[in-house]
């Protein structure tokens, strides 16, 4: 505990959101005006930003042909989706609602590949009929079922088997590993085998490439070329019986900063990569969402309250795990600044734990955090949270979920507008009493 005055990092929340006079900037636009004008809580998207990430991925990975499939459940806003289809991006998605998403932001089916455990019938005839890029598979049950519905409709399936490659990825949390061998996703090595031999001989099923997706926010490479290393062996395997894949996909997972340090170094991944695809003639395929929109997205949140309760103090915000659930969901640490300061003033620095209005102990977007004491009424700006923020936020307690805005040439944008009250109770139904 002490005094002083906080600065905050001069480089402010992240590249796109500087501050400027003391006040936090998206482009030139002061965040406290946002906030004023489109209330709180509100989240705040840089395009430019988002843009410049899906250039920098296809600048990194230009040694091969290459494909940027983002994905979409990171943040499925349909102005943020279709500023990366506009940049040439294509998309990976994880259900038919996200596929519906993907084609109305208008990015073309053929760049899309979709993925997921649990694909119904129904999610499958309307991605063929799309002409989606590939289903990524990762099953037998799946890809006996995608064989009849292919069938059915007289189109072969385009597919790829997402293999369980059973490598370790140290993630921050157990939920976002997805790679090892007792996670649900992906088929074990020996089984794609076989499903590859399968599907080769299908009429129904037209084999095109291989993939994996092997957990989130890995800030190292080696997970990366240790997964790699078990898909070129089946992709020579494969190829010396004769059946060629066209690519290989190496997923997302791509870990962000979240408190200023690098993310994962995608040169070196490139450098890494880019050779053995090459040699093999492969298309490359990679599958980033948090890495694309993380850093180009804040959250603001207005502070109701401050009070003391056995020995804490708690600053009570107009945001909190119904607007971003990461937090209390996977332990997940966000950059929590004032939107406006005054240099000149001394205030008291002081571990505050930050918690949003909703009925829950969990319900917090920082504990022991180290502010200087905000007052009722001011703003704050959680960073880095254009990815899985507004893509899990919920209507418990009957919240209604933010309002997003994209700035784009120096212009605020709503996106998104505020759900009303009347939003909540859309499609909800008090049957007549039968007598
Ligand atoms: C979630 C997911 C991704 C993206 O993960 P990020 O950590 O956001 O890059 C990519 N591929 C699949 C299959 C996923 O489920």
């Amino acid at each position: 505990m002490g005094q002083g005055v906080l600065t905050g990092d001069p480089a402010g929340l992240a590249p796109g959101f500087p501050r400027v006079d003391g006040v936090l900037h998206c482009r030139g636009v002061a965040l406290d005006g946002l906030a004023r004008r489109f209330g709180t809580p509100l989240y705040v998207y840089d395009a430019l930003g988002i843009e410049a990430r899906v250039r920098h991925f296809q600048e990194t990975f230009s040694g091969v042909d290459f494909l940027l499939a983002y994905s979409v459940k990171a943040n499925g806003n349909l102005a943020v989706l279709n500023r990366i289809g506009s940049a040439g991006a294509g998309a990976d998605i994880v259900s038919g609602g996200e596929l519906h998403r993907a084609l109305t932001a208008g990015i073309p089916a053929s760049r899309i590949v979709f993925a997921g455990v649990g694909k119904t019938a129904r999610e499958m005839e309307d991605a063929l009929e799309a002409g989606v890029h590939a289903f990524h598979v990762e099953g037998r049950g799946e890809l006996e079922l995608l064989e009849s519905v292919a069938r059915r409709l007289g189109s072969p399936a385009p597919v790829a088997i997402r293999v369980n490659p059973d490598v370790e990825s140290p993630t921050p949390h157990e939920y976002t590993r997805t790679g090892h061998a007792a996670s649900k996703f992906g088929v074990p090595v020996s089984e794609a085998m076989e499903l590859y031999r399968h599907a080769h001989g299908s009429s129904h099923l037209r084999v095109r490439g291989i993939g994996a997706h092997i957990g989130s926010q890995i800030v190292e490479v080696a997970p990366y070329t240790d997964a790699l290393a078990v898909l070129l062996e089946m992709v020579d395997e494969l190829a010396g019986e004769g059946l060629e894949l066209e690519y290989l996909d190496l997923g997302g997972g791509f870990g962000v900063g979240y408190d200023g340090e690098p993310g994962l170094p995608l040169e070196e991944l490139a450098d890494a990569l880019v050779p053995e695809l090459v040699r093999r003639g492969l298309r490359l395929v990679l599958e980033p969402g948090r890495s694309v929109v993380g850093h180009a997205g804040v959250l603001l949140t207005r502070i109701h309250y401050v009070k003391r309760s056995g020995g804490k103090t708690f600053v009570i915000t107009d945001g909190g795990m119904t607007e971003l659930l990461r937090p209390s969901h996977y332990g997940g640490w966000h950059r929590i600044e004032p939107v406006r300061i005054d240099p000149k003033e001394v205030r008291e620095v002081r571990p505050v734990d930050v918690v949003g209005p909703v009925c829950e102990t969990g319900d917090f977007l920082a504990r022991g955090r180290p502010l200087p004491l905000p007052r009722p009424g001011e703003l704050l700006a959680v960073g880095t949270a254009g990815a899985y923020g507004f893509a899990m936020a919920s209507n418990y307690n009957a919240r209604r979920r933010p309002a997003e805005v994209m700035v784009e040439d120096g212009r605020p944008l709503l996106v998104r507008r505020r759900e009303t009250a009347d939003d909540l109770l859309r499609g909800e139904i008090v049957p007549p009493r039968a007598d």
